[in-house]
């Protein structure tokens, strides 16, 4: 008993972890914050380099919740205005859900830009994508993986011009930012990248 009573104080901890770790894990928080990697891209149209360092392109640091609801920019988003450095923070992310996620559409042939620009193909023009030095038809419906690079062009450019040449534009930092802490509070920054990690290093614990 005497015994018992003298490591009370660390059953009340572990016991309010395994309370933590139940609500986290049961309302979702795995989900948010488990997944957590990253991606390059370039778009060019017209042989013009579209500039995604604006600030509407990033997602606000506090924008990102470890409770409660999941809203598509919370899944896939640029941060702190780096204009190619994709997070990914949900599974089953594809490149539509992140150009969606800005305001931007595209098939095989047809690009819709969020200024309300359209661009279709023609005589002069081709709109074409480079996924991993590979032309592709349509990246729309593809998972996005780690260190995955595409890159989007629409002009006059053949494929093997971009697929060799041009695809050297496209950033390749993923590697370095799967190493980082993400500037959102999603997977990493402050007070709920603590709670997150402490509960994540618990659920490994529990299962792995
Ligand atoms: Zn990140
Ligand atoms: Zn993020």
């Amino acid at each position: 008993m005497k015994n018992f009573l003298k490591y009370l104080k660390y059953w009340v901890v572990f016991l309010l972890l395994l309370t933590l770790y139940f609500f986290w894990y049961t309302h979702g928080g795995m989900g948010h914050s488990a997944p957590h990697f990253h991606a390059n891209f370039a778009l060019y149209i017209d042989g013009k380099r579209y500039d995604f360092s604006l600030d509407k392109y990033s997602q606000d640091i506090a924008g990102c919740r470890a409770w409660g609801t999941l809203y598509a920019k919370d899944r896939v988003h640029l941060h702190e205005n780096n204009p190619d450095t994709i997070h990914i923070h949900h599974d089953g992310v594809t490149w539509w859900d992140f150009f969606k996620n800005n305001n931007i559409l595209f098939n095989e042939t047809l690009l819709v830009m969020d200024d309300g620009n359209i661009y279709t193909n023609n005589e002069k023009n081709t709109l074409r994508f480079i996924l991993n030095w590979e032309p592709v038809s349509d990246p729309y419906n593809v998972l996005i993986r780690t260190k995955d690079r595409l890159l989007i062009n629409y002009g006059t450019e053949s494929a093997d011009e971009l697929s060799l040449w041009k695809f050297l534009d496209v950033s390749d930092n993923a590697e370095e930012y799967n190493k980082k802490d993400d500037p959102g509070s999603c997977s990493g920054g402050h007070g709920a990248w603590f709670f997150s990690s402490l509960m994540q290093n618990l659920h490994k614990i529990m299962w792995h």
